[in-house]
């Protein structure tokens, strides 16, 4: 660290990504990516794009904008287009939580939150999750802060009802409540059909799991108008133009095509569900997944020492060194000969022992 840092920025650990090795072609399962390529359509609307790439990209996220919007069934002013997600959650920290108006989030879900908690001096309550896991809605009835729940969890997989939602946002009417919906097309129910009603409802989601764009980094927040333009008041406080002229194509190309987005999910779905079978007939505790990933522990080997193994193989996962899951492993759903090649890998491993 050079002496020029900042006080307030010294002490911050950032996020840790998914390791993106470059040195070696693994199977990769570490970072819920798609085993898919991107539609046809988002490939051909990006080449076309990159033709005017000497133009600046349109505002707002232009037609995608719009196009997310119809989609999800809001008006485009409920919509910011971000630059993946984790902008949009980045911006909902700035915007809406401070030192004096906290956050709150799990103990155990997605890593950023405290991160950005951090990055923009928020104070933060850690609220744990049960010992199953399962997240109790009573927690954070009227808890007067600003709470972030991914719904369905990472990396637990693990999802709530709407109905707990509900009433969650309802109780705590002076706050935001942000629904992380990263997840949500591999068997969650979007929270988007709350917003009429729960107007400090905030719903993120992401094109880089269920619409195969990762490398095209978009993502949206949904909420009530007012809220937009407070998100929108830091995107033109920082980076206006923060989606590119071929993500913003892309983007749209994957809206285009729906029905190739769903083909991929169901197939997900069904390789998810196999490979759990599969490693719970290995003796594995397989949490129930509502997502692209599965989070699961061996009475017989570690987590890390699955993790080391694995990738000794050529298979990556990724293994949190965190408090009560550091016997766990969180393994994206491949394609269905990624998940063969991963059984096989763990039963050789298992053998051994
Ligand atoms: N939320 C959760 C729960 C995630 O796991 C991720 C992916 N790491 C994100 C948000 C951010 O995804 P992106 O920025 O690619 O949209």
């Amino acid at each position: 660290m050079s002496r020029f840092m900042t006080d307030s920025l010294k002490a911050l650990a950032p996020y840790t990504p998914g390791e993106q090795p470059r040195e070696r072609k693994y199977i990769k399962l570490n970072t819920n990516e798609s085993p898919f390529p991107p539609s046809p359509k988002a490939i051909a609307a990006a080449n076309e794009a990159a033709k005017e790439l000497e133009l600046y990209p349109a505002l707002d996220g232009g037609r995608l904008r719009a196009k997310i919007a119809e989609v999800i069934g809001v008006d485009e002013s409920s919509v910011a287009v971000t630059n993946g997600s984790d902008e949009a959650l980045n911006f909902c920290f700035k915007a809406f939580c401070s030192k004096s108006s906290p956050a709150a989030f799990a103990d155990i879900t997605y890593g950023f939150y405290s991160v950005f908690a951090g990055l923009n001096g928020v104070s933060y309550e850690l609220i744990p999750l049960k010992d199953d896991f399962t997240l109790d809605p009573n927690d954070y009835i009227g808890i007067g802060k600003n709470i972030f729940i991914a719904n369905p969890n990472a990396p637990t997989g693990l999802s709530i009802g709407l109905s707990d939602i509900e009433k969650i946002a309802k109780s705590n009417p002076d706050n935001i409540v942000l629904i992380d919906e990263a997840y949500v097309d591999f068997g969650g129910e979007s929270a988007v059909k709350l917003l009429p009603r729960c107007p400090n409802l905030i719903v993120t989601q992401t094109f880089s799991k269920s619409r195969s764009l990762a490398g095209a980094r978009i993502g949206f927040a949904a909420a009530s108008p007012e809220i937009i333009e407070d998100i929108y008041r830091v995107i033109y406080s920082t980076n206006p133009y923060n989606l590119s002229r071929t993500s913003i194509a892309a983007g749209i190309g994957a809206l285009e095509d729906e029905e190739y987005t769903r083909c991929n999910c169901r197939e997900i779905v069904e390789t998810r569900e196999k490979t759990a079978r599969a490693l719970r007939a290995l003796g594995f505790r397989v949490l129930d997944s509502s997502t692209n990933f599965l989070f699961a522990s061996s009475p017989k080997v570690g987590g890390k020492e699955l993790y080391e193994r694995l990738k000794a193989e050529g298979i990556l996962i990724r293994h949190f060194d965190a408090p009560r899951i550091s016997d766990f492993v969180r393994i994206t759903v491949g394609s269905q000969s990624d998940m063969q090649a991963l059984v096989g890998a763990i039963e050789n491993i298992l053998e051994l022992k």
